[in-house]
């Protein structure tokens, strides 16, 4: 079993303790609809092994991270945003909003995205 952090909220939930609504899982990555959603599509596709931010990302980890894009791309298309476009963000320590310190890349469509983000 991946190393798991037990005062992770993610963490909690790939373990099953906190529930979620699971749109896609393999042995390496979870993807659920974010619980505070800022599109129609809005889903974090997370590695199911915990790392705290991209800073802590070593050259161990680079299959890993690279993996969520297809998981990303993959939910894209199946939520009908494939062709029409997606943002994926990872947010990197609190100045650029993360509040959860489990890698986690977030995939929104199905409204117009607008550039710069806030
Ligand atoms: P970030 O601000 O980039 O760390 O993103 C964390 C995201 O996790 C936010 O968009 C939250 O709405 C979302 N979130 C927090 N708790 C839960 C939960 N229990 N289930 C699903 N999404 C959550
Ligand atoms: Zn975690």
């Amino acid at each position: 079993m991946a190393p798991q952090d037990s005062g992770c909220l993610f963490c909690k939930i790939v373990a099953g303790s906190i529930p979620c609504d699971k749109v896609y899982e393999d042995d390496d990555y979870l993807a659920f609809r974010d619980i505070n959603p800022q599109a129609p599509l809005h889903v974090l596709v997370i590695p199911k092994r915990h790392i705290a931010t991209l800073n802590d990302v070593t050259e161990a980890d680079i299959s890993l991270i690279g993996g969520m894009i297809p998981v990303a791309a993959r939910i894209a298309a199946e939520e009908g945003c494939a062709e029409n476009g997606y943002r994926t963000v990872f947010n990197c320590n609190a100045g650029a909003g993360q509040t959860v310190f489990h890698v986690h890349l977030h995939v929104m469509g199905g409204r117009m995205m607008t550039w710069p983000p806030g």
